[in-house]
């Protein structure tokens, strides 16, 4: 058996050589191939890396042109990947490694998916802590698929879920969603998130939140169905308020103003239907969305590996 494991690694230069030996360190009985996948780091870390590698043979670099970002780097690891699992880990030593010897005595068990959910976070700002926090359960509320809450990519997966997750053609890719999506019989472990070895985040609140509409908007056609509920609301509310202006015209003929009650009706009946007719359209954007991801209609399970 072969065990891959993925780190992409941007600009970390401070802790590329800790996270090289750790890893080493644990995986020393276990037949592995590490992949660092060089995000277009601008300091030292490909020299660092490198070099690294001249001791180890077995593992490999893939490197950016450019800075594609994290979720960039673990899809050009994924396809990378020779093994018959397939870890993917934050080179910031803030997923403990140890942990990874855990997940391969469970995908002996037979689980596909082997996922490690935090169970806290040090280290990390009460703003990040609490946005996390949030996104993970409007995430939960509003995906189509049971995606766990507090699991970032630190992962085990098996050969067969990797080559369906390479097979899929879609272009944002929102790793933690689509190994959902695509299934398997899956565990999580929890534990307990460090602080960073060293060095500083590299996701200001720009890719954070890109990271976060990325993930609703692909697994959720909630956003555009909004429209619609809103119209459909704001049509009530004029109809109510049509009913009672025209009563109000009837009952105080004195004190309504001339033209007001047709004007304030027609006004609000135009924003609602509006306001539906962009929802019907959003449904149809939506379902365009769901042809052009083209994701498979199902996926069969062709054969259960044996681990044991
Ligand atoms: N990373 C990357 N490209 C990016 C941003 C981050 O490859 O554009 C890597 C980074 O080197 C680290 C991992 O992704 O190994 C997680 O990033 P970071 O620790 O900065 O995120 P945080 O843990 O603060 O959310
Ligand atoms: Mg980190």
């Amino acid at each position: 058996m072969l065990l891959s494991v993925i780190v992409p690694m941007f600009n970390e230069c401070e802790v590329a050589e800790k996270t090289f030996r750790t890893l080493e360190g644990v995986l020393k009985d276990v037949e592995h191939e590490l992949i660092f996948v060089n995000d277009g780091s601008a300091d030292s870390t490909k020299e660092i890396l490198e070099n690294l590698l001249t001791e180890t043979p077995q593992n490999r670099i893939v490197n950016f042109s450019r800075n594609f970002g994290h979720q960039a780097a673990f899809s050009a690891g994924l396809l990378a990947a020779k093994g018959d699992a397939v870890v993917i880990i934050d080179g910031d030593l803030q997923d403990p490694p140890a942990l990874i010897l855990e997940m391969i005595k469970k995908w002996h068990e037979g689980y596909q998916v082997v996922y490690a959910q935090r169970k806290s976070r040090t280290g990390e700002s009460w703003f990040k802590k609490t946005t996390a926090k949030i996104f993970y359960r409007l995430l939960q509320g509003l995906a189509n698929i049971d995606i766990p809450p507090d699991t970032g990519d630190f992962r085990l997966m098996d050969r067969c879920v990797v080559d369906q997750i390479n097979a899929l053609p879609e272009r944002s890719r929102f790793l933690r969603g689509l190994v959902c999506w695509v299934g398997y019989k899956r565990t999580g472990i929890l534990y307990d998130r460090a602080e960073r070895a060293a060095g500083y985040s590299k996701y200001p609140l720009r890719k954070m939140l890109k990271f976060a509409l990325d993930g609703i908007t692909s697994f959720s056609s909630f956003p555009l169905r909004l429209s619609f509920i809103m119209g459909l609301i704001v049509t009530f509310i004029a109809f109510c308020l049509a009913v009672w202006s025209v009563v109000e015209k009837f009952l105080y003929p004195v004190t309504t103003s001339q033209g007001w009650t047709s004007l304030i009706v027609s006004i609000i009946f135009l924003g609602g239907a509006q306001l539906i007719c962009i929802g019907i359209l959003g449904e149809y954007i939506g379902r365009i969305y769901e042809e052009v991801k083209q994701r498979p209609l199902f996926i069969e399970v062709k054969n259960e590996h044996s681990r044991t």
